[in-house]
Order: C-alpha cells, then sequence, then structure tokens
C-alpha cells in the first residue's frame, strides 16, 4: 500500500481555490484546477510514494500486472486499471457531451484508424477502444444538466419562457412528445445555421431574463442556467439544448450516474468522479473543443429520464455506503467511521479482490494493508494493491473515505 499523489489537470474552467483547499495546499492557485486524477491513464497516471521516491502507478501495473491488479481483473480487462478517479471542481460550466457505448467506442475508434486521424489530434473523437460510463458524487452542492426530461415537462418550460420564436419548436414536441419528438427538436437546433441562432438564442435569453423578473419559481432554476450559459457561449445551440435536460441539484454525498448516450454538462460543484478508464467524449457545444455534431447524434439516447432514473440507488452495508451502478469497470462507495467505531481497527473487506483507491474526504484515517500501513488525512488518496488487501481502519474522529474498486 502506498500514498497516491494524484496529477493535476488545469483547465480553464477549473477552480483556483477548490482543489488547492481540499488537498491543503495554499490558496488561490495561480491557474485554475479542474481535475485531480487518481488512476493509470497513460494521459496522466498517478504517482505512488515509495521510500525510494514517486513511481508511476501506470509504470507499477505495467510492470507487476499479477499483484497490482489481481488474476480476476487481468482475466477481465486485461492489463490495465480499468477505472479512473477524479477529484473535479467546475467554477465554469464544462461542454454539452455524451460518451459512447463499447461497440460504438470500437467502431469509432476503428473508423477514425482508417481515416488516418492520430490518436492525439484535436479533432479525434476516440482515443481508445473503451465506452466511458460516469459516475460523480458530490462534495458540495453540485449544479448538472443531465439526460432529456420528459417532454411534455420540456414543453411546459418551453412555453413559460413565452419566447414566440420557439413557437414552432415547442408546438413540433407538443406534437410528438417522446424520444422522437426530442430528436427532432434536438437535432433541428444543434444543425441550424449560425445565422439562425444568432436570432434565437438571444431572444431565449430575453425569455429567460424576463422569467426570472417575475419572480415566478417554477422554472427559476433552468432560466438561470440559460442566462448563465449564454453569457459564456452567445449564439451556441448547447443554451437551447440546455432547455431540454434535466436540471439537477446535487446535495453532499448524492450521486449521478451517466451511462453510454446520456447528454450531460456540469454547471458548477466540486466533486468525485469515477469513471471508465477512457477518453471518449463527442461534444455538441459549451466549449471551444472539437465538436462534432454528426457523431454526438449517433450515439445519444433520446429516452426521456427523470431525476430518480439518473441518481443511483444507494444501499447500505455496514460503514459502507455503495452507489449502484451498471459499469462493470468500477464500483464506488463512502466508508463512513463514526460512532462507536471512533478509536477501533475496523474491518473494511472490499466487495471486489482488485486493487482499490481510497481517496479521505472528511477527518483523518490511519489505513492498515498487509504491507504496512498509511495515514490519510482530508484529500489525501492510497493505492491498495489487488495482493495487500484487505484493509483495516482506524480512525479518531469522524472520517469519510471514498473507495474506488472494479465491479462486481
Ligand atoms: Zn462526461
Amino acid at each position: 500500500m502506498n500514498l497516491l499523489r494524484g496529477a493535476l489537470r488545469t483547465y480553464a474552467w477549473g477552480s483556483r481555490t477548490a482543489i488547492a483547499e481540499f488537498t491543503g495546499k495554499p490558496s488561490p492557485t495561480a491557474h485554475p484546477e479542474a481535475e485531480l486524477w487518481f488512476g493509470a491513464h497513460p494521459a496522466d497516471p498517478a504517482w505512488l510514494e515509495t521510500d525510494s521516491g514517486e513511481h508511476s502507478l501506470l509504470d507499477a501495473v505495467r510492470s507487476d500486472p499479477e499483484g497490482q491488479l489481481g488474476g480476476a481483473v487481468r482475466h477481465r480487462f486485461g492489463d490495465t486499471l480499468p477505472f479512473l478517479m477524479k477529484v473535479l471542481a467546475a467554477d465554469e460550466p464544462l461542454s454539452l457531451q455524451a460518451h459512447p457505448s463499447a461497440e460504438q467506442a470500437a467502431e469509432g475508434f476503428a473508423r477514425e484508424d482508417r481515416l488516418g486521424i492520430p490518436v492525439s489530434s484535436p479533432i479525434r473523437n476516440y482515443r481508445d477502444r473503451s465506452h466511458k460510463p460516469e459516475l460523480l458524487v458530490a462534495l458540495s452542492t453540485f449544479e448538472v444538466l443531465a439526460g432529456f426530461r420528459p417532454a411534455a415537462k420540456s414543453v411546459e418550460l418551453i412555453r413559460a419562457l413565452a419566447v414566440s420564436d420557439l413557437d414552432p419548436f415547442v408546438n413540433l414536441l407538443a406534437g410528438q412528445p417522446d424520444a422522437d419528438g426530442l430528436r427532432a427538436l434536438f437535432t433541428t437546433w444543434i444543425t441550424a445555421p449560425q445565422p439562425d441562432l444568432d436570432l434565437l438564442v438571444p431572444a431565449v435569453i430575453d425569455g429567460a431574463i424576463n422569467y426570472v423578473r417575475s419572480g415566478k419559481k417554477e422554472f427559476a432554476a433552468e432560466a438561470r442556467t440559460v442566462l448563465e450559459l449564454g453569457e459564456r457561449y452567445p449564439g451556441d445551440a448547447g443554451v437551447l439544448a440546455s432547455l431540454l435536460l434535466n436540471r439537477l441539484t446535487l446535495r453532499p454525498g448524492e450521486g449521478i450516474y451517466m451511462p453510454a448516450g446520456n447528454l450531460h454538462t456540469y454547471l458548477h460543484g466540486v466533486g468525485i468522479e469515477v469513471m471508465a478508464n477512457s477518453d471518449n467524449v463527442l461534444r455538441g457545444g459549451l466549449t471551444p473543443k472539437h465538436v462534432d455534431v454528426p457523431e454526438l447524434l449517433r450515439v445519444l439516447d433520446f429516452t426521456p429520464a427523470n431525476e430518480a432514473v439518473l441518481r443511483p440507488k444507494m444501499s447500505q452495508d455496514g460503514m459502507e455506503t455503495v452507489y449502484e451502478t451498471a459499469a462493470p469497470e468500477f464500483s464506488v462507495s463512502v466508508l463512513g467511521i463514526d460512532g462507536d467505531r471512533l478509536g477501533h481497527q475496523v474491518d473494511a473487506p472490499s466487495r471486489h479482490d482488485g486493487p482499490q483507491i481510497l481517496l479521505c474526504s472528511e477527518g483523518s484515517a490511519v489505513l492498515h494493508a498487509k504491507a504496512g500501513e498509511v495515514t490519510l488525512e482530508r484529500g489525501g488518496a492510497a493505492w491498495v494493491a489487488a495482493d495487500d488487501g484487505p484493509i483495516r481502519l482506524v480512525a479518531q474522529r469522524p472520517t469519510k473515505l471514498f473507495r474506488a474498486t472494479v465491479g462486481i
């Protein structure tokens, strides 16, 4: 077992304070810090702290896959760590995006190879052959747009904005309030010529301003999101698309699961994200990065989903709260030590006998594995190789540890 130092990613939408404060570093920082990666992704692996200095987790997995991953994980996923855990801090909205299914990723990767687009090219959509299911768990209040809202509700929202330029579109959706109607309307908007968007988006922003000024409550959050997105991305079809997506507020500890084809964007907040170890993102707007609308439309799932569908079921097993998801690559839980467990050594067997990453989000704990022990403070992480588990924990004050393992 080793302490694990995350790889820091600085993107423009990040925060100058959140990750630094979480990891006990000076704040504010010189650059916006967006993500801290704990995994063995070739683009930016995390670092094992050892007596002989820091070693890349990627190198450790490659040189000793049996010890680090264990036989069962190697058999299912090959000699790579199948999941990636991130601390994510969004001060500004991320791009409007979706991720492919496993079949779509394999097909898209082969197609872009045939077209001769280098894997590192900024216009490459498929950088690997994997799907990328994602689970986000909020550390602070976290605002997201995710999944198409039931169409009848979107009709109500759009009508409430009272924008006459939207009448033909809302009538289209009202006439077919289902997945096909959502596909037709989203496709119309996302492929609209720029001159049309330059008229329509400002009209929608005016409608949102009027709605917010009116003091009405029902769609106030949705209207404010239109204003926030419109201010940063004037004329972007993503502003219109936001009218069709569920707008969720996650409280600390609440999660959201995004399977293949789920259109989403993170608006604001700090959270822990765990995903399959993939970089496959198809963007539709709200970004200066590469956007590929036809490819996005190929992978999108227009089936309406309400909040209850998007939020993973949570089950309690002793001190462990498990976020139940269908992803084979990962399983995420929180180990909560408090009350009678404080001051005692407690067993924390994993649901999977593969490797584990533990990340302390609150309090402090000593972790004991077969080989050695480490102390985790808030913002600190540890790598437990497959041949080093199971672990035991000791905490003197209320403590929470996020745990990522391979899915069952
Ligand atoms: Zn995503």
